[in-house]
């Protein structure tokens, strides 16, 4: 593909979540896209609020490779008198071009690759990214409204222009419930482009938005007393051609278990899902956000809601999507793929029986049907979230050395966090995210 910017930034996400990398000028495009450049391992691990986490194992040496893949690329365009910049997501691999063991994108392959080949089926995923637009013209921010979504059209616009451009469509882009909050959502693809097109896809809206002289921010919790800006990962089980996430209103025999293995290993995926401090204020009963681990046809308080869609004929569900809700905008979306698909395996593997239809508000149930039905309360905070077999599990999916640096980055931001008042720390994070 010609670039059609005057730069090409080559980038990963890392494990902050945080889209980093560098650029080259267009008479090195074809050379960059071809070998790569060259990039510092401890970068993958600097902070939200910068500042290397003490425990980094990467110090001034070594050396990685950030290698670009030419189907996750995009151009941004030009703004305020400055340059088209095009933008590449790359593997971070090792300097001979071997896999790197830190490297998300290929921990989420790697994933992708085993859940085919140990049980034969595949994943669809889409993803509703929610997020705060300062800025705007609007008097007022009416929910769902036509204004508030008037309001938001001329970035809309824009935004899916850049992302047409790249082939990259979306389903939705709609005002939602809280104070200038609006809503994407994204059309159900493989894993792996899934990931690459939510990184394009956030990227493009804040720096299209920046461009109109607005800020979007995705920051988890924005206040204490708004409601919060939720990622729901919607995924489907197929067997080759057929849908096999629900029939009849319910999980199938196929999905069940792959279902059951992510709430046995809901606390351990919390902190590849929600990674900072400000994350875990999002995740409160009675919020939609989904505080307890438990599954339930239609439940917007379940951790993870049966959406069945329009059924066809026969009861089958060739639409049908299940949403893990407890995810956000600072996760490192490649490592939440990764980490669901390990769980649901774990499950598979288990042969894990399915777990009950929720059809309440958990939070309203007694304990004792709570506990009967194994529903259980998401930690409430990044340290309570940081356990011992949280790693070993995080060590079990990603490897040993990948889950040991991410967890060092999530002790890092907790410690930080611990010198902020909960206000500070959102407003110094909403620039970040
Ligand atoms: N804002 C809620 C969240 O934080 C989700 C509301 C909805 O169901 O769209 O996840
Ligand atoms: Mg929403």
């Amino acid at each position: 593909m010609p670039s059609d910017g005057h730069f090409l930034f080559l980038g990963n996400q890392d494990l902050n979540g945080i889209l980093r990398g560098r650029s080259v000028p267009k008479a090195r495009v074809a050379e960059a896209m071809a070998e790569g450049l060259p990039w510092v391992p401890a970068n993958l691990t600097i902070g939200a609020l910068n500042g290397l986490p003490p425990d980094t194992p990467f110090g001034p040496l070594g050396e990685i490779r950030f290698v670009p893949d030419p189907a996750a690329r995009i151009t941004l365009g030009a703004q305020d008198g400055g340059p088209a910049f095009d933008l590449a997501l790359c593997d971070a691999r090792q300097m001979d071009g071997a896999p790197w063991a830190c490297c998300p994108r290929t921990a989420l392959k790697s994933a992708i690759s085993d859940l085919s080949r140990r049980t034969g089926l595949t994943l669809k995923v889409a993803l509703e990214h929610e997020f705060t637009v300062l800025g705007l013209n609007q008097p007022n921010h009416v929910a769902f409204s036509l204004s508030a979504g008037r309001a938001i059209a001329p970035l809309a616009q824009r935004v899916i222009d850049v992302l047409d451009r790249a082939g990259i469509a979306l389903e939705q882009f709609q005002a939602e419930y809280g104070a200038s909050q609006f809503e994407i959502s994204s059309v159900p693809t493989d894993p792996l482009t899934a990931a690459d097109r939510t990184v394009l896809t956030l990227e493009t809206i804040r720096d299209t938005a920046r461009g109109m002289g607005l800020r979007a921010s995705f920051l988890p919790k924005p206040a204490l007393d708004e409601v919060g800006n939720g990622v729901h990962i919607h995924f489907s089980l197929w067997d080759g051609p057929r849908n096999v996430t629900a029939d009849q209103d319910w999980l199938t025999p196929r999905s069940a278990p792959f279902v059951a293995g992510v709430l046995d290993h809901a606390e351990s995926l919390l902190p590849l899902t929600i990674l900072s401090a400000n994350s875990y204020a999002r995740v409160r009963p009675h919020s939609w956000v989904g505080a307890y681990t438990c599954v339930g046809l239609r439940n917007r308080e379940a951790m993870i809601r049966l959406v069945p869609r329009a059924p066809a004929s026969d009861g089958t569900h060739p639409k049908a999507s299940l949403e893990y809700r407890v995810c956000d905008a600072t996760a490192n979306i490649y490592l939440a793929l990764a980490a669901i698909i390990r769980a649901g395996l774990a499950g598979i593997a288990a042969g894990s029986a399915a777990p009950p239809n929720v059809q309440h508000d958990p939070d309203t149930l007694e304990p004792s049907q709570r506990a009967a039905w194994n529903i259980r309360p998401l930690p409430a905070s990044l340290s309570e979230a940081l356990t011992p077999s949280a790693l070993a599990d995080a060590s079990a999916w990603l490897g040993p050395e990948l889950a040991s640096v991410y967890f060092g980055c999530r002790r890092h931001d907790a410690r930080q966090a611990a010198d902020h008042t909960f206000d500070e720390l959102a407003a110094k994070l909403s620039l970040v995210y």
